[in-house]
């Protein structure tokens, strides 16, 4: 179990929260309506902005909850412009972090002269310009993670606490700032499911039409295979996209690259995965990470296609990078292999299949690696950590271009 973690005060998006003060003061829900639609439509910074909101849900809200508990302390624009990585600092100090990640480059002008750096960062020669401009964020759900998974960055530092609902939305209210956020994928930090009262909470606010009205499809949970959760987002979330961390064709190779395979075998897991596909009708994105040597022989292949041969998914392939935890030793696989695997798996076995476009590498864009990086290094050489992970997005969640890559389960 991750170290429980209490916030005070709480969030104002802790919404569940809110809600029951507001019942136990006998305040209309209208007003609850009133006070969301404002913070997240029209930017409200001040309960005063709101028409006609009570004085009683005014102080209320004053004494016990404020607009953020969490704050932006690093941001970092890829050279390509494509790019933003985000390192949130939270009430109690853990950090997280999230990446935008632009469909289309990014314009970016250079920074106004009294454009103040936040705390720990260099001020920026060029600033981004992005905020009409469409983007996924890569977004996290817990500080570190339990599951240990041998290749991610994340799995080396443990769990060190999950996050809230509030401070899942949090991170989408400070994305907003620097771009117009469409999709949102649980692959940054954490194992969604592991924290799934949260995620859930969070995801249900973001497709709220009448708050972000993110569409549901957009919105994908990416997991490593937390089988009596997946069933139950079949239930809670049917219209939320869901990836699938896989990583490996067969028993004995998963439970090398991601130790919870031991408690939730391969064959259990694609069966939850086929009532998923029953109750839902959703196709499922499966993330596979090309380890040199490991994962990405021709026999793999042919396991990989058998297992997947007549399942409506489509596999994204994610060569491996090296990261930037130095004990974390695999190498890339060849283009030349990761394009045959490519072939071979559409041509042979006709299942769609993507190799994941990268993005963000200059600004250490994947799983675990922006906090890990910016910790040790952040006034050094914040350029040099070149990170990768796991990766990603899934296609369903992307509106126009190539899948960027953030990282991932
Ligand atoms: S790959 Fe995902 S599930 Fe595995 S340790 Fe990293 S963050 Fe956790």
């Amino acid at each position: 179990m991750p170290p429980k973690r209490v916030l005070n005060p709480q969030s104002i998006f802790d919404q569940a929260s809110v809600e029951e003060a507001f019942e136990e003061l006998k305040i209309r829900p209208q007003h609850l309506h009133s006070l969301y639609s404002n913070l997240i439509l029209r930017s409200a910074t001040d309960y005063d902005e709101i028409v006609d909101f009570p004085k009683k849900a005014k102080d209320y809200l004053s004494q016990n909850y404020v607009l953020s508990t969490s704050k932006v302390i690093h941001k970092k624009v890829s050279k390509s412009g494509d790019t933003i990585k985000l390192v949130v600092r939270l009430q109690d100090g853990l950090e997280v972090e999230s990446v935008i990640m632009f469909y289309e480059p990014l314009s970016l002008k250079p920074a106004p002269e009294n454009d103040e750096a936040s705390e720990g960062e260099t001020k920026p020669k060029l600033v981004a310009d992005g905020t009409s401009r469409r983007a996924t964020l890569c977004i996290s759900s817990q500080v570190g993670c339990q599951m240990a998974c041998t290749f991610c960055a994340t799995g080396t530092m443990g769990i060190q606490g999950n996050l809230t609902a509030a401070e899942i939305v949090e991170q989408l209210m400070h994305a907003r700032k620097e771009a117009d956020i469409r999709n949102v994928v649980f692959m940054g930090m954490g194992e969604p499911l592991n924290n799934y009262k949260n995620v859930t909470q969070a995801v249900k606010l973001m497709i709220d039409s009448r708050y972000f009205g993110l569409k549901p499809s957009r919105v994908t949970v990416s997991t490593v295979g937390v089988i009596p959760y997946i069933l139950k987002l079949a239930t809670d979330l049917p219209k939320v996209s869901l990836a699938l961390s896989l990583h490996a064709p067969n028993q004995e190779i998963r439970e090398q690259l991601v130790p919870s395979a031991r408690s939730y075998r391969l064959d259990k897991l694609m069966g939850a995965i086929d009532t998923y596909q029953e109750k839902t009708g959703n196709k499922v994105f499966i993330e596979y990470v090309l380890l040199s040597g490991v994962n990405d022989l021709p026999e793999h292949i042919d396991e990989l296609g058998e297992l997947l041969r007549d399942r409506d998914v489509t596999v994204n392939l994610i060569p491996w990078n090296p990261i930037y935890s130095p004990e974390i030793e695999f190498s890339a696989p060849g283009a030349e292999s990761t394009e045959y695997f490519k072939n071979t798996l559409k041509n042979k076995y006709n299942i769609r299949c993507t190799v994941r476009q990268e993005k963000g590498q200059d600004v250490s864009g994947a799983c675990g690696q922006l906090v890990l990086e910016t910790q040790a290094q952040r006034g050094a050489n914040a350029d040099c950590g070149t990170a990768d992970i796991e990766d990603l997005m899934s296609p369903g969640a992307r509106e126009v271009s190539p899948a960027p890559k953030c990282n991932i389960q």
